[in-house]
């Protein structure tokens, strides 16, 4: 099947009791039994609800993978990844991840005697110069937030292969629609579903999907066992948001572009992938099907972010991304604002940059929104 056929489909069937089309929110905690032992496949919500199974099957199609296993959160998804470690294990991550799963190694799994560091993803070979003999798992971001730098997946994924080592890539900015990372050679695929996947900034959470049995059992076991689990209200957002993710991210792909290209024309320095002056612009071309909504210019100053950024009208000033709304932060004061300032300028995360999420609004408003908030 294609995308949108599957995006719309897959994992879904119409509800056995009564032939809802719509898959219901089972908003229960628990099952009635027949006797001992003797159940529908369903005992207690925390372990199997069928409105998150849907999601589940669902997200699992578009990944390309067997197994989807959803969370409460985009970070409760990758603790239940890290916790496929053990102590002793160490763990390699991408230098410009996402702060909070950045946190979650340094601040949780660290003090629990996880051993980790963190290498640019960029090259291949500085990855290969950082795997040691103890190196059980690999997490990168590609595009990277914000400055959008690339890891070729494919190469990444045969390095990791004949080193043993677990490649877990996060694939929130892209979404299944543009990239499939599974299918490149990568064990596991996260997201935070809270993004594009919902699409609609009114739920948060997580999803991994995977095709490797033994590690879904495992993931599937924390599910469960430490109970991160999403609602079913919010699965059955998600699930709903999900039908008219190719949708939306045609329009979030083409919005981009243009704005992209504008702000290139205004002599600006753009971080975005689908320009030919991204230096990994023929990676993207490659391993992307598109270069989606997220857009990072750079401003020149930390005065000329703060006089820009109370002028936009559109695009909200907010953290997070992926919503039909177009939102603009300041990364180095809000969603970055945990990464030391070093960290940050090696990056090359000014205090100068700015980051758009562009929306699916009608691009001539967002175009004239940016001229006038920059004039
Ligand atoms: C938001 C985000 C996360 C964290 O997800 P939550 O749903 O907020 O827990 C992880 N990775 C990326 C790339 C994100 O943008």
């Amino acid at each position: 099947m294609g995308f949108s056929t599957d995006a719309i489909h897959a994992g879904q069937h119409p509800d056995p009791s009564t032939g809802a089309v719509m898959t219901p929110i089972y908003q229960t905690s628990t099952y009635v039994q027949e006797g001992l032992g003797k159940h529908k496949g369903y005992e207690y919500a925390r372990t199997q609800n069928p409105t998150r199974e849907a999601l589940e099957r669902n997200l699992a199609a578009l990944e390309k993978g067997k197994h989807g296993v959803c969370f409460a959160s985009g970070l409760a998804g990758i603790h239940a990844v890290f916790q496929c470690l053990r102590g002793g294990d160490h763990l390699l991550l991408g230098d410009n991840l996402y702060g909070g799963t950045y946190r979650l190694a340094d601040k949780v799994m660290k003090p629990q005697g996880l051993d980790f560091s963190t290498v640019s993803t960029k090259d291949v070979g500085a990855i290969e110069k950082a795997v040691r003999p103890n190196t059980r798992m690999l997490l990168i971001e590609t595009p990277t937030n914000p400055v959008m730098m690339l890891a070729d997946i494919a190469a990444v994924a045969r390095l990791c292969r004949a080193r043993d080592v677990i490649l877990v890539v996060d694939n929130t900015f892209m979404t299944p629609y543009f990239q499939n990372p599974l299918e490149l050679g990568a064990h596991v695929v996260v997201h935070s579903s809270t993004k594009y996947l919902n699409g609609h900034s009114d739920m948060v959470g997580g999803v991994v999907v995977t095709s490797d049995d033994e590690l879904a059992a495992r993931i599937r076991f924390l599910q469960n066992a430490a109970g991160a689990i999403p609602g079913p209200f919010d699965s059955w957002l998600a699930l709903r948001g999900v039908k008219t993710l190719a949708l939306r991210m045609r329009q979030h792909d083409a919005n981009a572009r243009e704005v992209a290209g504008l702000l290139e024309g205004m002599g600006k320095k753009v971080y975005y992938p689908g320009l030919p002056s991204h230096p990994q612009h023929e990676l993207a071309r490659r391993q992307m099907r598109g270069f989606g909504g997220m857009v990072a210019v750079d401003l020149g100053s930390i005065e000329e972010a703060r006089r820009v950024l109370p002028r936009f009208r559109i695009f909200a000033l907010a953290e997070s991304l992926g919503g039909v709304e177009s939102l603009v932060c300041h990364p180095a004061s809000m969603t970055h604002a945990s990464v030391p300032a070093e960290d940050r300028r090696r990056v090359g995360l000014t205090d100068g940059l700015i980051r758009l999420s562009v929306g699916c609004e009608d691009v001539e408003d967002l175009i004239e929104d940016i001229r006038q908030a920059l004039a």
